[in-house]
């Protein structure tokens, strides 16, 4: 194959955000969630209110550092001789890429640049990737409408399953991610 470039997305397919974002909630707000949330909005689904939710986010928020307690759900990672771009649609706040650089380097993938962008699609063409992999179904449709030569691949997660975008095979084209190389610890 040609020349790879690759878009990860970090929330979901790399980090961990669910679990850590399913904590702080339930610490803030002290509603139970359930362990293995089976849609987007879970705390909406578990009687959150939107204020609630809001306050949650304005923790983050003002908490940038919060990103740095994530668990890393792959890696280490080494793409040899590809282009590699780890793209992410968390908030635009001071410091927010330059902890999730550190975090995704230090916990992933220690060559990795991150962006900041919530259009998928957008960052797609205009990095020409070759391949796109996130855990949201409507990245991926995105990424289709933009860049129809990106391959876009779904990183199935509880979240997703159910989503009626895979159901009716809206997403066509779901193809192999390349492997990655597990880099051999030291
Ligand atoms: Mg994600």
């Amino acid at each position: 194959m040609d020349h790879l470039i690759l878009g990860i997305d970090v929330d979901g397919v790399v980090a961990d955000f669910v679990d850590a974002y399913r904590y702080l909630c339930q610490h803030l707000v002290g509603k139970p969630l359930p362990e293995r949330p089976a849609c987007w909005d879970f705390p909406q689904a578990a009687g959150y209110t939107e204020a609630e939710v809001e306050r949650v986010w304005a923790y983050i928020h003002a908490n940038p550092e919060w990103w740095d307690t994530l668990r890393p759900l792959a890696g280490p990672l080494v793409w040899p001789g590809a282009d590699v771009y780890y793209i992410t649609a968390r908030p635009r706040v001071p410091r927010t890429l330059s902890i999730t650089e550190s975090w995704v380097r230090r916990c992933v993938d220690p060559k990795a640049r991150v962006l900041l962008a919530p259009d998928k699609g957008a960052a797609a063409k205009a990095l020409r990737l070759t391949h796109y992999i996130d855990d949201r179904p409507e990245n991926l449709l995105a990424v289709r409408k933009a860049s129809k030569d990106t391959l876009v691949t779904l990183r199935r997660q509880p979240w997703n399953e159910g989503s009626p975008l895979f159901k009716d095979k809206a997403v066509a084209g779901l193809v192999g991610w390349p492997p990655p190389v597990v880099a051999e610890e030291e």
